[in-house]
C-alpha cells in the first residue's frame, strides 16, 4: 500500500492516554470527536470541537500523525502533509 506521507517513522506502538480528551476533562469541557496522537498516545478533541486539542497538541509537540478514536473509523491523518488515508 502506498501512503502519501513520509512521517510514518514517527508512529509508535502507543496506548491511549485517556478515555476522553484529557485536556477537556481537566477543563470540565466537552468535545465532539476524539483523535489520538500516533507518536505518544495523547488523546485530544477534533477540529469540530471548540478546544481543538488534537491540533494544539501537534503545534506544541510537532507529532504529525493522528488517528481517529471513533468506533469504526480507522484512518490516519498527517498534519505536515495535510493528507488522510486508511
Ligand atoms: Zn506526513
Ligand atoms: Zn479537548
Ligand atoms: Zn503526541
Amino acid at each position: 500500500m502506498s501512503v502519501p506521507c513520509t512521517h510514518l517513522d514517527t508512529i509508535r506502538d502507543v496506548v491511549p492516554s485517556s478515555a476522553g480528551c484529557e485536556d477537556c476533562i481537566k477543563l470540565g469541557d466537552t468535545w465532539v470527536h476524539l483523535r489520538m496522537c500516533e507518536a505518544c498516545g495523547y488523546v485530544g478533541c477534533c477540529d469540530s470541537s471548540k478546544n481543538k486539542h488534537a491540533t494544539k497538541h501537534y503545534h506544541a509537540t510537532k507529532h504529525p500523525i493522528i488517528t481517529s478514536r471513533e468506533p469504526g473509523e480507522k484512518w490516519l491523518y498527517c498534519y505536515i502533509d495535510n493528507v488522510a488515508w486508511e
